[in-house]
């Protein structure tokens, strides 16, 4: 999609460090790190955020909570703990409207979340 940074992420368009990629999707660092491990996940497909989700999109989510355990292990927090977040629309907190996971690991994360 025209003007859609993480598109421009992920289809090479804007050249980002890839921590993992696939034919579905890329990871790479958030840029503004919220935890010793922040990482974002984002399909290749253009999706605005949870709320445009269609069950054809199902097998990628299942997809994406896969990439996100195993490299969860691999940054070795599997065992620690981490926690994996999607925020939709205004009071979701989304600033960037194609969806994408957040995988935050490497501290005590705090409950409820501001
Ligand atoms: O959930 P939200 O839409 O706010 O998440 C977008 C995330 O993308 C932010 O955590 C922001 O730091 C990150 N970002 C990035 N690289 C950019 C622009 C935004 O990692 N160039």
């Amino acid at each position: 999609m025209e003007d859609c940074l993480f598109c421009k992420i992920a289809t090479g368009e804007m050249e980002t460090d890839f921590v993992y990629s696939d034919d579905r999707l890329v990871v790479f660092k958030d840029i503004n790190p919220q935890a010793p491990v922040h990482l974002l996940i984002v399909p290749k497909k253009h999706i605005s955020n949870l709320n445009n989700l269609e069950k054809e999109n199902n097998n990628l989510i299942g997809h994406i909570y896969q990439v996100a355990k195993q490299l969860a292990a691999e940054k070795n927090i599997a065992e620690s703990g981490y926690r994996i977040v999607s925020n939709c629309n205004d009071d979701g907190g989304q600033s960037v409207y194609h969806i994408h996971f957040h995988l935050l690991g490497g501290r005590k994360l705090q409950w409820p979340p501001g």
